[in-house]
């Protein structure tokens, strides 16, 4: 068995926008994505010496999960990173893939996606494939629109459904980030079901994007935006008060991320982060500190 273990970071949106609604029925995305602290340790073996009698994916790749709220079979995305590559690559041999999952499910910080980016990047490696970033990123787009941001990582401006990844180098401080996820999912289909384009007020993407590079805290607490907010706050009183709670435990400012339901405070310091969560931790389920992160995906063993 050969072995490699890679973190898997969440993203957050500083900024979020939707322009328009394709004639395919997708819309078409503006965001500023940003890679976090906050990662899921996924473990991948591989077993080259082993006799296959198939090449039946199903019957080679194994997943198996901490949380009982992610699927441990073919429904989970880590298992369908694992089949396109093992198409692509022409390698049928036993895969085992291992999900230690700290980042909340379906909660807008691109939890799965990150997953299946971390199975390409380590395959990557594991079989020697000397696959380039957006190589990876092209097999990602075909798994889920956040993958291909995911196998970049860091900070980049995404466009298209997902696939345009423009990798930003961010001056500056890693700021803080207080993520609070209220006890419910949100549908991110549902989301964009509901929303009204001729309602929004749409985020300044250019101002945030000035402002991460120059690594301007205030600023990129002025440019915090998402659209998405417009379906999301006036059906769920609570992600409102979430963000008022977040705001008068210290954080400068806040924003849901994705099609939520989390919603992350910033901090210009990791350590003010600690203390932003420590206030709220008795009255929310899931609150985490972190930071920023230059990196989406680390191979650390
Ligand atoms: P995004 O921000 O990319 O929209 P998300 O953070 O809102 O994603 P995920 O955590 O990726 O949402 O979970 C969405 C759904 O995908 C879950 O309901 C879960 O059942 C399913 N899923 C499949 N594979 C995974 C995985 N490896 N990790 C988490 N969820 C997974």
């Amino acid at each position: 068995m050969l072995s490699i273990v890679v973190k898997a970071h969440a993203k957050i949106n500083l900024s979020l926008d939707i322009l328009y609604r394709r004639v395919d029925g997708y819309h078409e995305l503006e965001s500023i994505m940003q890679s976090i602290g906050l990662h899921d340790v996924v473990t991948i073996s591989i077993d080259p010496d082993a006799e296959v009698k198939t090449l039946n994916p199903a019957h080679l790749i194994r997943v198996a999960t901490t949380s009982p709220e992610v699927p441990a079979d073919e429904e989970n995305i880590a298992f369908t990173a694992a089949k396109l590559l093992m198409r692509h690559a022409g390698k049928y041999m036993p895969i085992r893939i291992n999900i230690q999952k700290n980042i909340p499910v379906a909660a807008g910080l691109a939890g799965g996606s990150t997953n299946a980016a971390a199975v390409l990047v380590g395959l990557n490696q594991l079989w020697r494939l000397g696959l380039r970033p957006v190589e990876l990123a092209e097999i990602g787009e075909k798994i889920g629109a956040d993958v291909p941001f995911c196998i970049f990582g860091g900070t980049a401006l995404v466009g298209g459904i997902g696939e345009k990844v423009t990798p930003i180098r961010r001056r500056g401080e890693d700021f803080g980030v207080v993520l609070v996820k209220p006890a419910f999912g949100i549908s991110t289909a549902e989301v964009y079901r509901s929303l009204d384009l001729a309602e929004v007020r749409h985020p300044n993407t250019l101002g945030m994007l000035d402002a991460i590079i120059e690594g301007d805290f205030t600023r990129v607490v002025e440019n915090l935006g998402n659209v998405l907010e417009s379906v999301t706050l006036p059906r769920y009183q609570s992600l409102q008060e979430i963000k008022m709670a977040l705001l008068s435990a210290g954080a400068s400012g806040v924003l849901q991320s994705g099609s939520g339901p989390t919603i992350f405070g910033l901090t210009p310091t990791g350590a003010a982060a600690v203390e932003v969560a420590a206030k709220l931790r008795d009255r929310y389920p899931t609150v985490t500190a972190t930071t920023l992160s230059a990196k989406g995906q680390e191979i650390v063993g």
